[in-house]
């Protein structure tokens, strides 16, 4: 029996950290470095910030239409976080799973919870900051979020740290780029599983097999 080579559905992927961790900047580095990974864009209630593109960054929306979303069943899973409710909509992540991309979640640990239970093959990753100090440095440095939205993410990334046992993988960004090659051999090695690469690689099995197979 042959196999067919067709595109692997993509695996499904959260990425959580504090705020300022440096998770937005990290799976941005990613889709340029590995390819056939997309990230999920979120709907929310909270303010564009300067630069922000409605439909690229977020689905910036009203209370009113995420509610909505709520009651029609169209979110996989939605959270509120620092007053605002973020949410991840269904239909457009099983599509592109469906088309063989990796889609990458970036979402809170509540959305990871109920992400685990609703897609247990899913992949999560925890992404640490090197300390508290470098934490604050870069929320600052970022310089796009008021002194009040600065302390209040500060106050709520102990919090958010006490649950990074609950992903896959934890990676620290201490220095960007050796965080980033660490990101990149979670989604690479993932590919390398022998139930992936069954399909990836099936021309190459049949090539190979080509005899054991005609007579099995
Ligand atoms: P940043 O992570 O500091 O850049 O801040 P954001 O405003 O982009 O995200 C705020 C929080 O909302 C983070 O903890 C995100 O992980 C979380 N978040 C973003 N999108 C989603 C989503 O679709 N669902 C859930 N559950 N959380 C989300
Ligand atoms: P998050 O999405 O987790 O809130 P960002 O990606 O917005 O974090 O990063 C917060 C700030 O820290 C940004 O200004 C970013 O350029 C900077 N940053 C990210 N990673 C590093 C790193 N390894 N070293 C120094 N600065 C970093
Ligand atoms: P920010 O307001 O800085 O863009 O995001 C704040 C937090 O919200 C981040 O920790 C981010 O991961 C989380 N977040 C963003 N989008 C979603 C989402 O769709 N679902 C959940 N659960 N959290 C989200």
């Amino acid at each position: 029996m042959s196999v067919s080579s067709r595109p692997a559905r993509g695996t499904l992927y959260i990425v959580s950290a504090p705020s300022g961790a440096g998770k937005t900047s990290l799976v941005g580095a990613l889709l340029d470095s590995v390819e056939d990974v997309e990230v999920s864009v979120s709907h929310t209630t909270r303010q564009p910030r300067p630069g922000e593109v409605d439909g690229i960054d977020y689905h910036f929306v009203s209370a009113e239409t995420f509610l909505g979303m709520i009651e029609d069943g169209k979110l996989l899973e939605h959270a509120k976080v620092f007053d605002n409710f973020y949410g991840t909509a269904l239909a457009s992540v099983n599509e592109r799973l469906d088309a063989g991309f990796d889609v990458i979640l970036e979402i809170d640990w509540q959305g990871a919870r109920q992400v685990r239970a609703a897609v247990p093959d899913c992949r999560s990753v925890f992404i640490l900051p090197p300390s508290r100090t470098e934490l604050e440095r870069r929320l600052r440095g970022r310089g796009q979020d008021s002194e009040e939205v600065i302390e209040r993410r500060l106050r709520d990334a102990e919090s958010d740290c006490t649950h990074y046992r609950e992903y896959d993988y934890t990676v620290v960004n201490a220095e960007f780029d050796q965080a980033l090659r660490d990101l990149a051999s979670i989604f690479r090695s993932n590919r390398l599983r022998t139930v992936e690469q069954e399909i990836r690689s099936a021309d190459t099995l049949n090539n190979l097999l080509a005899g054991a197979r005609a007579s099995a």
